[in-house]
């Protein structure tokens, strides 16, 4: 796969050419409170292959400094879908692990005259820091002694004061046109049991401080983020050197990834299960990686199109057909070519003999010989899709059967339809047709052309199975300003029942394949032996024109 290569890899060039930095060590923060979602997949990949290429490393570190949301089902998760994309983190890591040496560093700024234990109520903090025009206005709590401030400290970490009513502020800057530099919380009060440390503390602290902190300790040369913390980014360089930290990270913002027609918040990501508008993170439809994985999308097409993507400190929003290019691209070569019919309509082969079943030689994969070879039914009665069958042929663009036309089945023969039989409502039921000997696996090509090519099953030994169509969960639409609950695509899941060819004994979960004419599809988690369940992956041709 083709190295990254974007404006982060030239900084970290650089840093490392100056000998700035003797190593590339980078880390994948995520929060342990959500599934990871195809936007994570943007910083996973850059932080691990830019390191990788450069002969660095990274680490995967839980940013579980805020215990609210955290669980141990979100750790175990995210650990097995950085696995799934291919990556090893050098270290696994917690930022609670720093929760001792985080407070040593609260009490250090403290001492230094650089911190405040502030009894603003949170309403009031807000209205005191101001705003982009005003400036804020100084905590009257702001010039505690260092002693008394220590001892208040202490005293919130005791447990002797309630949620909210005191916090350990940073002594920075008031007036600062940056409002994160206008004495930003370190620290606050939780009464909360944390998935790790139980209840060995009740003050924890704030993203802004815990992060830089994390960051230094862990030897971090380039702390890669997205862009919405490029103005927190003076407050990082703040901590680090205020808390006289050995080494000294560097934060460097990106852009997001937005994919249209994807909600890709954890947020409402967590509302879309919670009100069970899906079956859970890994239902096929999801962004999440777990979703995208039991869709059938492959690690490699996500890399390639995270890529492919490029990497700017702009967000960007990238068409959702970009990724399923680079899904057919990856797939076309790796798959076997089965036949499948989504719509069974029923063919008598009149002048087939009875109760023969002959076997005849299929291709794996046409572009691809390695697959090999298998082999296919046939008889007097076969099911081909009703979408391939009409009475009578429409326009000379259509090249599937009609009565009085002929079409050549895939492997097998060319047949002609004679007569159809109908139910008492006047729907086809089973077509007659004829079938030439002499055509058999295409030959006699040559002399006469048939209206198309069509799948076929052979009926005594197909397969049943559950076909899983997908659209995308939501249609992005600037005009329909309702929640997007209420906008939800309809026609986001259809089922559909058929058959497959009957030769393949068994299936595993996971297993991909092209079904002929119609798309990829693997095998769902809930597929069994006796109760086939397929998910399409992506169909052969965009549906955009
Ligand atoms: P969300 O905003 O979707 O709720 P988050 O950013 O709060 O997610 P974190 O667990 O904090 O989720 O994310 C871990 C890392 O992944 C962060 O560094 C974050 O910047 C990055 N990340 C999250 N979403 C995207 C995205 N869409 N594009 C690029 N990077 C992202
Ligand atoms: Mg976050």
């Amino acid at each position: 796969m083709e190295e990254m290569s974007n404006f982060i890899k030239t900084i970290m060039m650089n840093d490392l050419e100056s000998k700035k930095v003797k190593s590339i060590v980078t880390r994948f923060p995520p929060e342990p409170n959500a599934y990871l979602h195809i936007g994570h997949a943007r910083a996973i990949i850059t932080n691990f292959e830019l390191a990788e290429n450069l002969g660095g490393k990274t680490n995967l570190r839980f940013d579980d400094t805020n215990p609210a949301k955290e669980d141990v089902e979100f750790v175990e998760a995210i650990k097995k879908d950085i696995e799934w994309l291919g990556y090893h983190p050098a270290k696994v890591l917690f930022g609670s692990d720093y929760f001792d040496e985080t407070y040593e560093l609260a009490i250090k700024l403290i001492k230094k005259g650089l911190a405040y234990v502030c009894d603003l109520t949170p309403e009031e903090t807000s209205k005191y820091r101001g705003d982009f025009n005003t400036p804020g206005i100084e905590s009257p709590y702001r010039n505690r002694s260092v002693e008394e401030n220590l001892e208040l400290f202490k005293n919130m970490r005791d447990g002797k004061y309630q949620e909210g009513e005191k916090v350990l502020r940073a002594k920075i800057d008031m007036a600062s046109p940056n409002i994160n530099m206008r004495d930003p919380v370190l620290y606050r009060i939780l009464y909360i049991n944390h998935h790790r440390t139980k209840d060995k503390w009740c003050i924890y602290p704030m993203y802004d401080f815990a992060h830089p902190i994390q960051d230094a300790i862990e030897g971090i040369t380039h702390s890669l983020c997205s862009l919405e913390y490029d103005n927190h980014r003076p407050l990082y360089d703040w901590v680090v050197e205020q808390c006289e930290m050995p080494h000294v990270p560097q934060q460097i913002e990106f852009g997001r990834l937005n994919i249209t027609n994807t909600i890709m918040s954890k947020r409402y990501l967590r509302e879309l299960v919670n009100s069970k508008k899906v079956i859970g993170y890994d239902d096929p439809r999801m962004p999440t990686l777990v979703g995208l994985a039991r869709r059938g999308y492959t690690p490699e097409s996500i890399k390639s199109f995270v890529k492919a993507s490029g990497l700017s400190r702009i967000n960007s929003t990238i068409e959702g057909d970009m990724l399923e290019h680079f899904l057919r691209e990856d797939l076309k070569l790796k798959t076997n070519r089965l036949m499948a019919i989504f719509d069974p309509l029923k063919v008598v082969i009149t002048n087939y003999e009875e109760g023969k079943i002959e076997y005849l030689d299929a291709v794996n994969n046409t572009e691809n010989e390695e697959l090999g070879t298998r082999k296919i039914a046939f008889s007097r009665t076969i099911y081909i899709d009703r979408n391939d069958f009409v009475l009578e042929k429409p326009n000379k663009h259509y090249k599937r059967l009609a009565l009085g036309l002929e079409v050549r089945l895939f492997y097998a023969y060319f047949i002609k339809a004679n007569e159809v039989i109908c139910d008492n409502e006047g729907n086809i039921v089973e077509v007659h047709c004829t079938y030439d000997p002499e055509t058999k696996s295409g030959s006699g090509f040559n002399e006469r052309k048939p209206n198309g090519t069509i799948q076929f099953v052979e009926a005594t030994t197909a397969l049943p199975a559950t076909f899983n169509l997908f659209e995308t969960l939501v249609i992005d639409n600037p005009e329909d300003h309702r929640s997007f609950l209420e906008r939800l695509n309809p026609n986001s899941w259809t089922v559909k029942t058929g058959f497959i060819e009957g030769e393949k004994e068994h299936f595993s979960v996971l297993e991909r394949f092209q079904f002929i004419r119609d798309g990829y599809y693997v095998v769902d988690k809930d597929s069994r032996d006796e109760n086939l369940v397929f998910n399409r992956i992506v169909s052969l041709k965009s549906a955009i024109k």
